[in-house]
C-alpha cells in the first residue's frame, strides 16, 4: 500500500466549499480520505460535494462559521458522528483585506472582523480537532494532522493589508506552538503559505492589467497559482509520510520569494 494511500482516514477542510480549500478537499478525496467541507454557504457546500462525486473517499459537508466557537463545536459533533473520527484538520477558511484601506483609517469593525475570522477561526478548529486527537492518543491512537493556511503576507509587509497580514503571522506562530506541545500525542502542526492563487478571493485583484503587470515578471513560473496547486502537500501532511514533519511553513508561490 502507498504511503500516501489515506483509505480510512478523515479530514475536515474548513472553506472547503471554493477555492485553496475545494482543491485541498478534492486531493484527499481522490487519495481516499473521507473529507467533511465546512462553511457558510449551503448552495456551495453542495455543489463542492458534487463535485467530488465519485472519489474514492466519502465526502460530508457542514455549514459552519468559524469565526463562532458554538458553530464549530457543534460541525465537528456532526461530523463526529458521521465518519466516527477526525484524523486532519485543514483550517483553511479566511476573508481577505477587502477594500485596502489605510493604516490610519482602518477601523476597529474592519480589524475586529479580521481577527475573528482568520486567526480566531483557526483557534476555535484547531482546538475542536485537537481535543479529539489527544483524547484518541490517550485511548493508544495516536495521529492526528492540523494544517492552517497562512500567507506569504505574514512574511512581507504588504501596505493597506496590516489586519490580514497581522493574522497570518499569528497563524505561523500558534502553529509552531501547538505542534511542540502536542508533539508527543503524534499529532503534527503545519502552515500552508500560498503565493498569488486564482481564487473568488483574488479575483478582483488578479483582473487588474497593471497589478498583472507588475507581478508578473516576480513569478519564476510565470503564472499564478491554481487551487489544485494544493492537492500535492495536503496529501502528503494526510499521510504516514509527513510522520516527521512538524511546525513546518511550507511556502507554495511559484518561486515568488526565492526571487
Ligand atoms: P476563497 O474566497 O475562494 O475561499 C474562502 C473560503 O473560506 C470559502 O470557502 C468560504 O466559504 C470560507 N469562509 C470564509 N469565511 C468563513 C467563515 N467565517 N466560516 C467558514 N468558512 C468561511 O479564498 P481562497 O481559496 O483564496 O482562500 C483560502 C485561504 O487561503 C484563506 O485563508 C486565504 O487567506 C488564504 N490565502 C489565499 C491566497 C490567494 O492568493 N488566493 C494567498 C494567501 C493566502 P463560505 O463562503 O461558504 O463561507
Amino acid at each position: 500500500m502507498s504511503i500516501f494511500d489515506l483509505s480510512g482516514r478523515v479530514a475536515v477542510v474548513t472553506g472547503g466549499n471554493g477555492g485553496i480549500g475545494l482543491g485541498i478537499a478534492q486531493a484527499l478525496a481522490a487519495a481516499g480520505c473521507n473529507v467533511s467541507i465546512w462553511g457558510r454557504n449551503a448552495e456551495k457546500n453542495k455543489n463542492a460535494a458534487a463535485s467530488m462525486a465519485g472519489s474514492p473517499g466519502k465526502v460530508d459537508s457542514r455549514i459552519c462559521d468559524v469565526s463562532d466557537a458554538a458553530s464549530v463545536k457543534a460541525a465537528m459533533a456532526a461530523t463526529l458522528g458521521h465518519f466516527g473520527r477526525v484524523d486532519g484538520c485543514f483550517a483553511n477558511a479566511g476573508i481577505g483585506g477587502g477594500g485596502r484601506h489605510a493604516f490610519i483609517d482602518r477601523t476597529e469593525e474592519q480589524w475586529r472582523t479580521m481577527f475573528a475570522t482568520n486567526l480566531d477561526g483557526v483557534f476555535h478548529v484547531f482546538q475542536a480537532a485537537a481535543r479529539h486527537m489527544t483524547e484518541r492518543a490517550t485511548a493508544g491512537d495516536g495521529f492526528g494532522r492540523l494544517v492552517a493556511t497562512s500567507s506569504l503576507a505574514s512574511l512581507f509587509g504588504t501596505a493597506r493589508n496590516e489586519h490580514y497580514a497581522a493574522t497570518k503571522a499569528a497563524i505561523n506562530a500558534l502553529v509552531r506552538a501547538v505542534a511542540v506541545e502536542l508533539a508527543r500525542h503524534g499529532v503534527t502542526a503545519n502552515a500552508i503559505l500560498p503565493g498569488w492563487i486564482k481564487s473568488d478571493m483574488t479575483a478582483g485583484v488578479l483582473a487588474n492589467e497593471k497589478f498583472v503587470g507588475a507581478v508578473m515578471p516576480r513569478i519564476p513560473m510565470r503564472r499564478f497559482g491554481e487551487p489544485t496547486d494544493f492537492g500535492g502537500i495536503a496529501v502528503y501532511l494526510m499521510s504516514k509520510a509527513s510522520s516527521y514533519h512538524t511546525a513546518d511553513c511550507f511556502v507554495i508561490d511559484g518561486g515568488y520569494t526565492a526571487f
